[in-house]
């Protein structure tokens, strides 16, 4: 198993742990018709077209086509959304070549334990009731009315003929719950035993496979064929890396959006320090197309995210990581300035939003003393966790790993973690004032957790983030079509799931339509497939 696969791993667990239980114990993405029908280029055997290579840039060698082939629909990427797109294209009795990356299928989207909808057929049978304007008022309210209304209205209207359509695929379900407190409504349908690979992936592939769907995998997609302004294809390579060329009415961007894409990630604002990005999967290859090579209109800088917080080689789902690192907000945060700039409980009611200082500073410390960490391995911080393993303080106390400073002063402390000494020391200082207090006048942190640092030794934690999953990048309609920059459609252009989610930006709103990623996967997809088969039609 390899760095990634334990990574998403861990992240799957932590949400099945229930990180936040709110208010007590917290633990663990010119519609004309000409635009897809008709428009497929005939084979060439070298062409020179600005496909994207390695870097997004165009491909500046000729290429030689070693296969074409022809299609209604053409999908990129077969993780979740692009499954279904391809299931549902299929039944619209459209003929489909999914391309896969990777040696097999199912992308992040094996790894989801739920999906979120209203109005579900579930949810009505269990006399489940959410009021979804509340939904939609805070969705717009926490964005900054910077989402698009009418996309929730969309995607609110269609979660639940989702779900029926998903057990009409033989998809199953365990359970329909509120997460145990995670969201703050019954919408979570949790996938049987809370696993996509196990409730969703199987039955849709059986259903891709009699619809004919034709499925390549270890065949990326390597860029887009336009023609006057009209995607009517899409290139491949082959396993041997030769040349495919697919000709089709649509092509559907489906790769998973851009959290191994290191510039990308850069210009979303992630210092990815100490971070080292796995660019073999998740390059934005479906996104980098769209904008260099169709004019895409990007949303790259705003896109939200699922994102983990390191500190160091420490595994975070011990209690130490899990109360140093921002929940439940015990520690003094600061800068590389020795500076606070945050009240540290910001996590406290959507744990998606626990890497957002890694976003706006340039490094983050989070500051404690022993007193404070002997309340966290006596479990009996204000909000205790289950199922963490506990803490060994004499490890941490002789830990050699750089992101962690131990000393016996903060001058010491100070000089380990490469902060100025008199600054920290003056940080320190008014924090402990307000603790004494009992109000924290420059923040407004709740006075229970104002813990002094006082008690030798003293700790200085670098915290550095990852980004999970991207979720956007692309803009699209609420038909899934990408826009250019004025956000007229591209003919011909698609983007589903985390490509082109446009429910969120700047924050993944967990607490409220939990598991709408998974939603927005399922119905964009759902949407794109039929916006095709209405136009092929
Ligand atoms: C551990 C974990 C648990 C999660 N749990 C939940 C949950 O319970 N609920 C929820 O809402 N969200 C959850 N998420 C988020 C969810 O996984 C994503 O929203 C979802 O996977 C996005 O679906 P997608 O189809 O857009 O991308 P993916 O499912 O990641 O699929 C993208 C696919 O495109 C392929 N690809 C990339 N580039 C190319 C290329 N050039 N050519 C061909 N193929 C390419 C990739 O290999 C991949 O198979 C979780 C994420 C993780 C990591």
């Amino acid at each position: 198993m390899d760095k990634d696969q334990v990574r998403a791993l861990s992240e799957n667990e932590r949400f099945s742990r229930r990180n936040f239980v709110k208010g007590a114990a917290l633990v663990g993405g010119v519609a004309a018709l000409m635009g897809v029908a008709g428009c497929a280029p005939a084979a060439d055997d070298t062409q020179d077209n600005g496909a994207s290579d390695e870097s997004g840039g165009s491909q500046t060698t000729p290429r030689t086509i070693v296969e074409t082939l022809e299609c209604d629909v053409l999908v990129a990427g077969v993780g979740i959304a692009g499954l279904v797109a391809a299931v549902q294209a299929g039944e619209n009795n459209l003929k489909v070549i999914a391309l896969e990356k990777q040696g097999v299928v199912g992308g992040n989207g094996q790894f989801t334990e739920g999906v979120f909808a209203v109005d579900s057929p579930l949810q009505k049978e269990q006399g489940i009731e959410v009021d979804r304007s509340y939904i939609m008022h805070k969705e717009l309210q926490v964005s900054q009315w910077i989402t698009g209304g009418e996309q929730w209205t969309v995607f609110l209207d269609n979660s639940g003929d989702n779900i029926q359509w998903l057990l009409d695929q033989g998809c199953k379900f365990s359970a329909v719950s509120d997460g145990e407190g995670v969201a703050e409504y019954p919408v979570i349908h949790f996938w049987q035993n809370k696993k996509a690979a196990e409730g969703c992936f199987p039955f849709l592939q059986e259903k891709a496979d009699s619809y004919g769907v034709e499925i390549r995998t270890s065949t990326p997609f390597d860029g887009l064929i336009l023609e006057n302004g009209v995607v009517v294809g899409a290139y491949a390579k082959n396993e041997s890396g030769e040349d495919i060329q697919i000709n089709a009415k649509a092509v559907i961007l489906a790769t998973g959006s851009y959290s191994g894409n290191e510039e990308y990630c850069r210009e979303r604002g992630w210092s990815l320090d100490g971070v080292t990005l796995d660019s073999t999967i998740y390059n934005a290859d479906g996104i980098r197309a769209a904008i260099n090579e169709a004019g895409a209109r990007s949303f790259v800088p705003y896109a939200t995210f699922n994102a983990t917080n390191h500190l160091g080689n420490f595994y975070y789902q011990d209690m130490f990581t899990y109360h140093a690192m921002s929940n439940p907000g015990d520690a003094l945060f600061v800068n590389e300035n020795a500076a606070r700039f945050i009240y540290e409980t910001y996590a406290e009611e959507n744990y998606m939003v626990q890497c957002v200082p890694n976003l706006t500073q340039k490094k983050i410390f989070s500051v404690f003393d022993r007193a404070t960490m002997e309340k966290w391995a006596n479990n009996d911080a204000l909000y205790p966790i289950e199922g963490y393993t506990p803490m060994d303080l004499d490890a941490i106390d002789n830990s050699t790993d750089p992101a962690l400073a131990v000393a016996g002063s903060i001058e010491e402390l100070a000089s380990k973690a490469g902060l100025d000494a008199a600054k920290l020391q003056a940080t320190i200082d008014r924090y402990n004032e307000n603790c004494t207090l009992g109000i924290d006048r420059d923040f407004g942190k709740t006075s229970e957790h104002l813990l002094p640092i006082t008690t030798a030794p003293f700790y200085a934690a670098h915290i550095t983030a990852s980004p999970g999953v991207m979720i956007g990048g692309v803009e699209t309609n609420i038909f899934s079509q990408v826009v250019d920059i004025l956000k007229n459609p591209i003919e011909g252009l698609y983007a589903v799931g985390v490509d082109g989610c446009m429910l969120y930006r700047n924050i993944y709103t967990f607490d409220t339509a939990c598991a709408g990623a998974n939603a927005n996967n399922i119905n964009s997809a759902r949407v794109a497939a039929n916006h095709i088969a209405g136009k092929v039609a």
